[in-house]
C-alpha cells in the first residue's frame, strides 16, 4: 500500500509520464502552464471513463438522450445564464511575492500561500473565468464570442429542439460529454484543475413537485456509478453543500468527493437548478421553453436536476484509487488495479520470442481478439518486463504464445491481480475471456 499523501501522486503524475498516460502540453517549447495532452495510454483511459458515463447515463436508461452541442457560442446565451456577471471568483494579489491565489481557497485568509508573508494580500476582486474571443476577421464588441465553461447552457438552448423531435417527456434528460474552459486563477494538482478540460454533464428536466426525489435519485445513482468501477467506499463520499457555498441558480448541491492525496475534493458536483435556467433563456430569447401536459392541461417550466462531472479529473481519480506497489519474490511490482471496464488495454498478446514462427501465431491470436477488446501487442524484451509493463499499465490478462502452442494450439492467460497463469485451447480463448470479465 502506497500512503495516499505526496508520496502517491508522486507516482501517479511520473508513471503517468513515463507509461504514455498524460503529457505536458507542447513540452518541446517548454511546456504550457496547465495544459496536459493524453498519451497512448491515457486516450484509452479517458475514452473508457466517458464510455462508461455514456453507456449508464444514457444507453442504460429509456429516459435520457444525448446531444453534442458547440462550444463557441454567442454573449447572449452567458448574459443570460448568469454567467457574465456570476461566473467569477474572488481574486487576491500577494503584495510581497506578486503571485495570485483565489480568496476563498486560502487556509488562512492573511497568510500568502506562496512566500508565507502576512498582510500582504490585496482586497479580493472578481475575476470573471470564461474565455472571450472573437469570430470572424474583425475583433469589434459585436464580434464577440466566448469558450463554453460548461456544457448545461447547449442542453438548455435545445430544450425546445429536443422536445420537440425526441418524443420525450419530463421526467427526461439531455446529457453532454464535450470540452469546457475555465480561465481558472490557480490551476494545478496536475490535471486535477486545468483551463481546458472535459465534463459529462446531464441535465434532468422534472416536474417542479417532483423535484427533491429526484435529486436524492441522481445522488445515489452517480455515487454508485464510481462504487461499481472500483472506486473505495472509504475514498468516496457525498457532501451537501452549506446555504453560503451554493451557487447562484442552485437550490441544493450535494458534491461526490474522492479523498485525493491533499485530502477531500469534488469529482462532481449534483445541484437543483429549478427552473433558472429554462426561464432566464425563454425570458431573454422569446422562446417558450415549458411544457404543456397533455394528460392535465397544466403548462409548467420543468425544473432541472444536473449532475456534473469532469471526465479528467475523474480519470485521474481512478488512477490513484487504482495504483498499488507489492512485493514479489524480492522484487518490487507496481500495478494498477483498475477496473476492466477501464482499463486502458484489456489484454496484451505477448509472444515468448521475437521469432517468427512464433510472431506469427500470435498475430493471429490478436486478430481473433481485436474485434472485442483493446488489445496491446508487445514483442520486445524479457517476457518477465512486459508483464512489469502491463501490470503498471492496469491491462488485467497477458496473453501468451510460447513454443508449446505450435503443438498445442493452446497460450497462457496471465492474470493480473492474481498473477495467477492458466493453459486455455486458442479456439475456446474469446469465451474464456468473455466469461471471466464476465461482459
Ligand atoms: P471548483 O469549485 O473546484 O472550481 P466547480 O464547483 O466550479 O469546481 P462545476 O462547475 O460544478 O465545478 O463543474 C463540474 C465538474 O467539472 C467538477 O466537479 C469537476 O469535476 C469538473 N471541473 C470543473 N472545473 C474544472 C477544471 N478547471 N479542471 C478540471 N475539471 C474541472
Amino acid at each position: 500500500m502506497v500512503p495516499n499523501d505526496e508520496t502517491l501522486f508522486d507516482k501517479v503524475v511520473n508513471l503517468s509520464k513515463r507509461r504514455g498516460f498524460v503529457f505536458q502540453s507542447a513540452e518541446i517549447y517548454g511546456g504550457f502552464r496547465s495544459t496536459y495532452d493524453y498519451g497512448p495510454i491515457g486516450v484509452l483511459l479517458l475514452r473508457n471513463v466517458k464510455d462508461q458515463w455514456w453507456r449508464s447515463m444514457v444507453q442504460m436508461r429509456h429516459d435520457v438522450v444525448g446531444l453534442d452541442a458547440s462550444i463557441l457560442s454567442p454573449p447572449a446565451v452567458w448574459e443570460a445564464s448568469g454567467h457574465l456577471a456570476n461566473f467569477t471568483d474572488p481574486l487576491v494579489d500577494c503584495r510581497e511575492c506578486g503571485d495570485r491565489h483565489r480568496e476563498d481557497k486560502l487556509v488562512d485568509p492573511s497568510t500568502c500561500p506562496s512566500c508565507g508573508a502576512t498582510g500582504t494580500l490585496t482586497e479580493a476582486r472578481q475575476f470573471n473565468l470564461m474565455f472571450k474571443t472573437h469570430a470572424g476577421p474583425v475583433t469589434e464588441t459585436a464580434a464577440e464570442v466566448y469558450l463554453r465553461p460548461e456544457t448545461a447552457q447547449g442542453m438548455f438552448t435545445n430544450f425546445a429542439n429536443v422536445l420537440n423531435t425526441s418524443r420525450k417527456r419530463p421526467p427526461f434528460g439531455i446529457a453532454q460529454i464535450g470540452k469546457s474552459f475555465r480561465n481558472e486563477i490557480t490551476p494545478g494538482n496536475f490535471v486535477f484543475r486545468t483551463r481546458e478540460f472535459e465534463q459529462m454533464e446531464l441535465e434532468f428536466f422534472v416536474p417542479p413537485d417532483d423535484s427533491d426525489e429526484w435529486f436524492e435519485h441522481w445522488c445515489e445513482v452517480r455515487r454508485n456509478w464510481y462504487l461499481d468501477l472500483g472506486m473505495p467506499d472509504d475514498r468516496l463520499r457525498l457532501r451537501a453543500h452549506e446555504g453560503d457555498e451554493l451557487s447562484h441558480y442552485s437550490k441544493a448541491t450535494s458534491d461526490v468527493e474522492f479523498l485525493f492525496p491533499w485530502g477531500w475534493d469534488e469529482l462532481e458536483g449534483i445541484a437543483n437548478r429549478t427552473d433558472f435556467d429554462l426561464r432566464r433563456h425563454a425570458e431573454a430569447s422569446g422562446t417558450r421553453l415549458e411544457y404543456l401536459d397533455p394528460a392535465t392541461n397544466e403548462k409548467y417550466v420543468p425544473h432541472v436536476i444536473e449532475p456534473a462531472a469532469g471526465a479528467t479529473r475523474t480519470a485521474m481519480a481512478f488512477l490513484m484509487a487504482a495504483y498499488d506497489e507489492e512485493e514479489v519474490r524480492g522484487e518490487q511490482r507496481t500495478v494498477l488495479r483498475l477496473d476492466p471496464r477501464l482499463a486502458p488495454y484489456t489484454m496484451a498478446v505477448l509472444p515468448l520470442s521475437k521469432k517468427p514462427e512464433l510472431v506469427e501465431p500470435s498475430r493471429e491470436v490478436l486478430g481473433l481478439l481485436q474485434p472485442h477488446w483493446m488489445c496491446d501487442y508487445d514483442e520486445t524484451q524479457a517476457i518477465g518486463r512486459r508483464y512489469r509493463r502491463q501490470d503498471e499499465i492496469g491491462t488485467p490478462f497477458c496473453v501468451t504464445v510460447d513454443f508449446e502452442t505450435l503443438d498445442d494450439r493452446a497460450i497462457t492467460v496471465r492474470d493480473r491481480d492474481s498473477m495467477e497463469q492458466e493453459r486455455v485451447p486458442i479456439d475456446e480463448l474469446v469465451d474464456h475471456l468473455r466469461a471471466r470479465l464476465r461482459t
